[in-house]
């Protein structure tokens, strides 16, 4: 058996597919002095994991569901003058477009019960395609049937020491255009009724992690999506059985706690860095004292 899957989706480098190994650990490397230390102890036919730097330590198998998914038959990843314009009125340009390799390709749509001009939202982890988003300019969407529900932009939140979690493909584009690379998106299902319960899940899921993790009050909470904090009371209270009567809000919840845990970081203030970044400033500084004083005289003249 072999959970690479499983621990891909912490964040964890994965270089062989079965046996132990050891490789960089996603939740303390990137804040050492050796960033290329190898201490983090992984088991991919048990799917464990154990750092010897930071404890950071589990089993993937808990949020395994184990099932053989189907895969996308196409990968599109090109993109025409139309797609372009599309994306340019929502203030989405061509380079966040190549990142994220959208493409467009003719679909069945089952909602309008034809072949359809759609855009492709590929989900990828490590670069490899595991489920399509297809969107056609009426707002019909549609997945690859059977195939697995990842994060929209996996690949980019490894590493990273803050991860923006966001509820649509264009939502996580848009931020990416903002200058905010670690982003992803929940998948949604590919129906309108299916994304509203979907959403329920997504709020209970943050309102949760809130309640337990940080000292804010209901209220604080509820400030933050702009809601009633009577909806939060409720949705706290209710989360146990939510959790209960889906298997993949379950998954969704430990991955996410994980995720949380994995970007839950001490931050260390290293001096060298500061005298850097504040010489750098001086600089800039100087520079621009320089034009000023240059543009100054020209204006007096
Ligand atoms: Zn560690």
């Amino acid at each position: 058996m072999s959970y690479y899957n499983e621990l891909s989706n912490l964040g964890i480098t994965i270089k062989k597919t079965n046996g132990q190994f050891k490789t960089i650990c996603p939740k303390c490397s990137n804040d050492r002095r050796n960033k290329k230390e190898r201490c983090l102890s992984v088991d991919v036919d048990k799917g464990l994991y154990n750092c010897h730097h930071c404890g950071w330590a589990g089993s993937a198998s808990k949020f395994s569901t184990r099932i053989d998914y189907a895969l996308p038959h196409r990968e599109s990843t090109g993109i025409n003058e139309r797609v372009l314009k599309w994306f340019d009125a929502r203030g989405i340009s061509e380079s966040t477009l190549l990142h994220w390799k959208i493409g467009e390709s003719l679909e069945y749509m089952p909602q309008v019960n034809k072949k359809r001009r759609v855009i492709n939202f590929n989900y990828y982890r490590d670069n490899q395609l595991v489920n399509v988003k297809y969107r056609d300019s009426q707002k019909n969407f549609k997945m690859v049937s059977g195939a697995e529900l990842i994060f929209y932009g996996l690949d980019n939140i490894k590493k990273l020491d803050i991860v923006y979690i966001v509820e649509g493909e264009i939502d996580a584009l848009s931020l990416h255009e903002a200058g905010l690379y670690s982003v992803c998106s929940v998948p949604n299902g590919a129906s309108k009724g299916n994304q509203k319960l979907e959403y329920v899940y997504a709020r209970a899921i943050y309102f949760t992690l809130c309640y337990k993790f940080t000292n804010a009050k209901v209220v604080e909470i509820a400030k933050t999506l702009n809601m009633n904090h009577a909806t939060i009371l409720h949705s706290l209270k209710t989360f146990p059985y939510m959790l209960k009567h889906s298997s993949k809000l379950n998954t969704d919840y430990f991955l996410i706690k994980e995720l949380a845990n994995v970007n839950k970081k001490n931050k260390k203030i290293d001096v060298d860095k500061l005298v850097n970044m504040y010489n750098t400033l001086l600089i800039k500084f100087d520079v621009l004292e320089a034009m000023y004083n240059k543009l100054d005289a020209k204006n007096k003249k």
